[in-house]
């Protein structure tokens, strides 16, 4: 028989505080890179939950797996997303507490797919009834919609989610799951108008184009040649071989309909997708005076027609734009460059408010109440590029917040359980990167504030003096850099347009082109007007004339996305939380390939070494103290074949046997905590040796 120490050579540890050198770091990812190579990418810190993109199918999410995982203690089995999901669900229904599980991880790293594997699980191991079938399915085929029309092929993933997703599960007081909720941030509407080489625009687009019916294509105006189209042709990626379209377009029509969509919605839904290429189909051409005229008719009678409004009106609108000059209402003509730019919004502003549209409509139809839940949050990871502009700024201030929670979070819950089993909480050394967040998000004085300002001042306002208000407001600031105060070295690695903030899991430059542009995300008033008049139900929803009557001015991308921020800590604060961090082996999407500098580089921004640090700094391992007792009771004559009296009394009997000394462990009410894990292990050979 192999015993214990070998095949602990062979697999590595299965949580980290196991690991006999727990603060080096190369240990850690020789630890990762072992149990890769095993396939076995699953390794917990203490609770946290370390993942490993195997990039290829593993027999491990069959419904025996599920079975196997389900009830069992956590520890007693190997680590698992299932386990995760298990673990949170018993402790929603004994406790009575919500919960939710936070997964992390760079693009491409397998959020999107644990989160649908935890949901999964659910939808198969939890109680259901007749009625609640239909919440299980509608829970299910909310992916493949929201997947349509959020995700596209990036150069990284072939399916990434393109906004960020948190979703509530909710479960009866018999456990069955009855219905959800989901809230959705920050979609990154750009990819509408402008993909990068290689990459593609939302699936949706192409679905349809490849999937739809002849009479469908005919009606919308479409013809089946994604090349036809601008939007879809700047990437030069019409075909991805991971994809296909045709069968993916028959699972969103078939989930469409499953969450409850009627025949009119969906039409009218696809009016607006097919209106969005025409548009795209738009151009201009230049009259000796600048002003821009419109040279494509065909396109904009399918518009008039699929948006339901006048074709001269929209043209109006196309290439001009309303001014209020001496109290009176004027049309402006604009130039050819303006007026792409006008049609450009247009279509980031109908296909992002389309967007949420449908996760409200999908959100009406999963019958939300008030009962358990247990939410999952699927969001963008840490974000550094080449070149860092308003959207990585954004992100990674997500995550400045969430490992805010997460510092709050773990060190309150380790505290509340030395507490809860009456053991003295030594306090931990740890990073508090609050001050980075008010770096980002003070009011007045944080750079979102000092962006906001910018945007609202009239005259010379641009991305520069944005830069250079920054220097004056937040220059002094620590974790703050520009290039002008940026000492030599540092110098020589920053642009003049770039500031860098010093975040918790290392420092990012970020460019100040086109932060104000994004961050006003303006579209113009007569746009907004003639969308007003749609004769199609999903925008006249989308643009409500209430908009055109407030005189207030409509908050910035960053500040809707610093209070749905803050919305969303408080939701997560309220709950119980566990971690799965998700990690990437690779760039080239491969099965079998271990990259060690991509590891490296994605322990440190998930901040995985200062976490085992955390859950190290106390003890290392609990255990309840039945648990322990009928693990190790042969091993000592006074607890073999079984101790009769109380449970602390028979571990205490059996671990002086041992030879633990007292600095080694310390019994709570309920559990023995022991502090290195090398005692554990003396234990457990022991127990394979006998
Ligand atoms: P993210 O959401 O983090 O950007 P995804 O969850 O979309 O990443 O994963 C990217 C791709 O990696 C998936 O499309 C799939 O091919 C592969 N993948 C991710 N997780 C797993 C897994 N557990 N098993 C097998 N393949 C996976
Ligand atoms: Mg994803």
């Amino acid at each position: 028989m192999e015993s214990a120490l070998t095949a602990r050579d062979r697999v590595g540890v299965q949580d980290f505080v196991l690991l006999e050198n727990h603060t080096s770091e190369v240990a850690f990812i020789e630890n990762l890179r072992k149990r890769f190579k095993e396939n076995l990418i699953y390794t917990y810190i203490g609770s946290v939950l370390v993942s490993v993109n195997p990039y290829k199918d593993l027999e491990i999410y069959t419904k025996q797996h599920m079975e196997r995982y389900r009830g069992v203690n956590f520890y007693e089995v190997s680590p698992h997303i299932y386990a995760v999901s298990d673990n949170a669900y018993r402790s929603m229904r004994t406790e009575r507490r919500d919960q939710c599980i936070l997964i992390s991880g760079e693009s491409g790293a397998g959020k999107t797919e644990a989160s649908k594997k935890v949901l999964q699980y659910y939808a198969v191991t939890c109680p259901a009834s007749d009625q609640v079938q239909t919440v299980k399915d509608r829970l299910l085929q909310s992916n493949p919609v929201l997947e349509a029309f959020g995700n596209a092929k990036t150069l990284r993933n072939d399916n990434s989610s393109r906004f960020g997703k948190y979703m509530d599960i909710q479960f009866d007081f018999k456990g069955a799951p009855v219905g959800g909720h989901i809230l959705n941030y920050l979609l990154e509407k750009s990819r509408v108008v402008h993909q990068s080489h290689g990459e593609r625009n939302f699936h949706i687009f192409y679905q349809l184009i490849e999937g739809g019916e002849e009479d469908l294509l005919r009606r919308l105006g479409l013809e089946r040649n994604t090349q036809q189209y601008q939007y879809l042709i700047k990437g030069n990626c019409p075909k991805v071989s991971s994809i296909n379209d045709r069968s993916d377009w028959k699972a969103v029509r078939k989930a469409l309909t499953v969450i409850g969509f009627n025949e009119d919605e969906v039409e009218e839904l696809l009016n607006i997708i097919a209106s969005v290429l025409h548009l795209g189909n738009v151009q201009f051409g230049g009259e000796d005076s600048g002003n821009a005229y419109i040279t494509t008719d065909t396109q904009i009678k399918y518009l008039a027609r699929l948006i339901g409004v006048d074709s001269s009106v929209l043209k109006e609108a196309l290439t001009h734009k309303k001014i209020t000059a001496k109290g009176e209402e004027l049309m402006s003509p604009l130039n050819q460059e303006q007026a792409s730019s006008a049609r450009d919004a247009l279509s980031k502003a109908i296909y992002g408010r389309t967007f949420t549209w449908l996760v409200n409509k999908i959100n009406d139809s999963l019958a939300y109440q008030n009962t358990s839940v247990i939410g999952l949050l699927d969001i963008y990871g840490f974000e550094v590029f080449q070149n860092n502009s308003f959207e990585q700024f954004c992100i990674n201030y997500c995550n400045e917040k969430l490992q805010q929670l997460f510092i709050e979070l773990t060190l309150k819950s380790e505290q509340e359980e030395y507490e809860a089993e009456g053991i003295t909480w030594e306090p931990v050394q740890y990073f508090n990167n609050k001050i980075i967040c008010d770096l980002v998000e003070e009011k007045f004085k944080g750079i979102i504030s000092i962006l906001d300002e910018e945007c609202l001042r009239p005259g010379d306002a641009s991305d520069i003096t944005f830069l250079q208000k920054l220097e004056d407001t937040v220059g002094g600031h620590a974790h703050f850099l520009t290039h002008k105060l940026a000492d030599g070295k540092t110098r020589k690695v920053m642009g003049r347009d770039e500031f860098r903030l010093l975040h918790y899991a290392g420092e990012v430059n970020y460019n100040v082109n086109g932060f104000l542009d994004k961050n006003n995300d303006l579209l113009f008033r007569n746009l907004k007007e003639v969308m007003c008049m749609s004769e199609n139900k999903i925008l006249t929803q989308c643009f409500d004339r209430e908009e055109l009557t407030d005189k207030k001015r409509p908050e910035t991308t960053a500040t809707q996305f610093k209070t749905s921020l803050t919305k969303l800590m408080e939701i997560l604060m309220s709950k119980e939380p566990s971690y799965v961090r998700c990690m990437k082996p690779n760039d080239a999407k491969q099965a079998g390939r271990f990259d060690e500098v991509l590891i490296r580089h994605q322990v440190k921004y998930l901040g995985l070494m200062e976490n085992l640090r955390v859950r190290r700094a106390g003890f290392a391992y609990r255990r309840r103290y039945e648990i322990f007792l009928q693990r190790y009771k042969s091993l000592c004559p006074d607890t073999w074949p079984n101790w009769d009296g109380r449970l602390v009394d028979g571990v205490s009997t059996l671990v002086k046997h041992l030879g633990y000394k007292p600095e080694e462990y310390k019994l709570g009410r309920s559990k023995i905590f022991i502090r290195f894990p090398k005692t554990l292990f003396a234990t457990e050979d022991a127990l394979e040796v006998r």
